[in-house]
């Protein structure tokens, strides 16, 4: 092939994820620390339909330019990273929670976090009409799949853990497994009163773990629980325990995720554990180092770092 037909094969593959031009279109509040933003838009017929952990960007308005400066060629990231800083809009990282391609809808649920970080400021005060644009997956795309992390392959026995912000995801998971799948989760929330109802299988257990002050020890909960669990079901765990590269979660992402290529068999347990990134890197250590969780079978996301905007 040619360098000039190289080119051109390249300019016409569509990138995984677009931008979607969308509107509020509902708000409801979960609990104390979760809105469900409903957004709308024509742009959602195009909209990737993989639900499950799926990751998006949400891009909010400036608030005298609104979406003016926001960049839209596929390489949008790239553009935004060079604008003055008065031109930049903020965008978060969000999970779809759910997407109704046929009613032009995608759901996310919002946490109150109280910090001042932008997307939870607009979150709180959302209202009907307000536009946001979207980077998400893009269902004329021929590379699919990309933003999605969970991948138990054949794995019979689960292993899920997270936060609030991993909720989302966790709940669109649950909702996505067949009537035979077994499993624990353990889900770390603000307080007792933000525990949702959740659609599982039968043979997949729920345990929620509330605060005792819903802003304080993030992750002391969650840890604990996970910990206990995986010492009275040590059987379940094999293999020999590996050293660990350190991540310095202040400086970067611990996104520690299974190679996609190598699915987990039908004997090995998957987990999928998410949240704040000193649980997560605590979590990682236990179930790696000391209890000899096969990493190829375990997907260890730092969703946020306190204390860290995630721009
Ligand atoms: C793949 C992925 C999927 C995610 N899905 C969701 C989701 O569906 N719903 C959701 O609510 N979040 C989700 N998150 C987490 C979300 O991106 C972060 O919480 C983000 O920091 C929120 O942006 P912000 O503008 O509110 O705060 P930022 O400006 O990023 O941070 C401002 C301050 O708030 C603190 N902070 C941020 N989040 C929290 C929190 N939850 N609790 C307490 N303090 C916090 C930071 O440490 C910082 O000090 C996801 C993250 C990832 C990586």
């Amino acid at each position: 092939m040619t360098e000039t037909s190289n080119a051109t094969q390249l300019t016409r593959e569509r990138p995984s994820f677009s931008n979607f031009d969308l509107r509020v279109s509902r708000v409801r509040q979960l609990s104390p620390h979760f809105t469900r933003v409903t957004f709308t838009g024509d742009d959602l017929v195009n909209f990737g339909t993989e639900g499950l952990d799926q990751r998006i960007k949400v891009v909010l308005p400036l608030p005298s330019t609104g979406f003016d400066t926001f960049p839209t060629g596929a390489d949008w990231y790239g553009e935004w990273r060079e604008l003055p800083e008065a031109k930049k809009n903020p965008f978060r990282t969000y999970t779809i929670r759910s997407i109704r391609v046929a009613d032009r809808e995608l759901d996310v649920d919002f946490v109150a976090h109280g910090d001042g970080g932008p997307a939870s400021q607009w979150a709180m005060s959302a209202a009907v009409g307000e536009r946001v644009i979207v980077v998400g997956p893009d269902s004329r795309s021929s590379s699919r799949g990309v933003g999605l992390t969970w991948k138990p392959g054949a794995a019979r026995h689960l292993l899920i853990a997270g936060d609030e912000t991993a909720v989302p995801a966790i709940s669109a998971i649950l909702e996505s497994l067949p009537e035979t799948a077994v499993g624990r989760v353990f889900l770390e929330v603000p307080s007792a009163d933000d525990v949702l109802q959740l659609t599982a299988p039968a043979g997949v257990s729920i345990t929620w773990v509330p605060r005792v002050s819903p802003h304080r020890d993030y992750g002391l909960g969650l840890v604990a629980a996970v910990r206990d669990w995986v010492r009275d079901h040590v059987r379940t765990v094999s293999s020999t325990p590996v050293t660990l590269d350190e991540v310095d979660i202040d400086s970067e992402i611990l996104w520690d995720v299974p190679d996609p290529a190598v699915m987990p068999g039908p004997d090995d347990m998957y987990a999928w554990i998410a949240g704040e990134a000193s649980a997560i890197k605590t979590i990682r250590r236990f179930l790696v180092s000391e209890s000899g969780l096969d990493r190829k079978s375990v997907a260890f996301m730092g969703y946020w770092r306190l204390g860290k905007a995630e721009a």
